[in-house]
């Protein structure tokens, strides 16, 4: 059985790929189709645009995932700002130095990513699906593994940031590989 879903992130294509295979699905990505805009202010939101907006356009049951840095001191900031936090065209490192001097002097170091899945059929949502890991952010920077935040996310089970566990043990307790288990428990219960 073959899904597609609205991803141009090879990072994530490899998680939904290996995720899917674990459930007898194949994730096909949505080609030739001008990206949606991505204007919402929730993650659930933005996945719902763009479930909507990419399911419409080709044939099938296809799904479009929003996910980001949550962080408890900064009223959960960056949020759906995640990836342009410290501005358009922003870098993972300019994120990063933004998230750091912002939470310079604060105890609470708590956070956490969130990833927001919807599925929909030509343009109708089917399902929604939410998946959460917990952390802390550590100033300095450690391992190169990962993207985004990861060299500051601190796991506590691992004892290391994101940007050091190997991507496979990242990838069995993610936030993404979290909801895609919902979803395809979820589509495999209807089957
Ligand atoms: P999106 O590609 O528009 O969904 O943006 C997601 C942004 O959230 C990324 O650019 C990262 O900054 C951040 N993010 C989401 N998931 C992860 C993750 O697994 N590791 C590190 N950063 C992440």
């Amino acid at each position: 059985m073959t899904l597609r879903c609205a991803t141009s992130n090879p990072g994530k294509l490899r998680e939904f790929t290996r995720t899917a295979e674990r459930f007898g699905w194949q994730v096909e990505p949505v080609h030739g189709i001008p990206p949606c805009e991505e204007d919402g202010a929730t993650f659930l939101e933005n996945a719902r645009k763009k479930a909507q907006y990419y399911s419409s356009r080709v044939p099938g049951l296809v799904f479009a995932e929003d996910s980001g840095l949550e962080v408890t001191a900064l009223g959960g900031a960056p949020g759906v700002y995640s990836a342009r936090f410290a501005g358009e065209g922003a870098t993972d490192a300019d994120n990063n130095r933004l998230l750091i001097e912002r939470l310079a002097g604060t105890g609470d170091r708590s956070a956490r990513y969130v990833a927001q899945i919807v599925l929909a059929d030509t343009g109708r949502i089917v399902g929604e699906f939410e998946g959460h890991v917990s952390g802390l952010i550590v100033d300095e920077p450690r391992g190169a593994n990962g993207f985004g935040y990861d060299p500051h996310f601190f796991y506590e089970p691992f004892g290391c940031t994101f940007g050091e566990a190997p991507l496979e043990r990242k990838m069995d307790v993610s936030h993404r590989t979290r909801a895609l288990e919902a979803m395809f428990e979820s589509l495999n219960a209807r089957r």
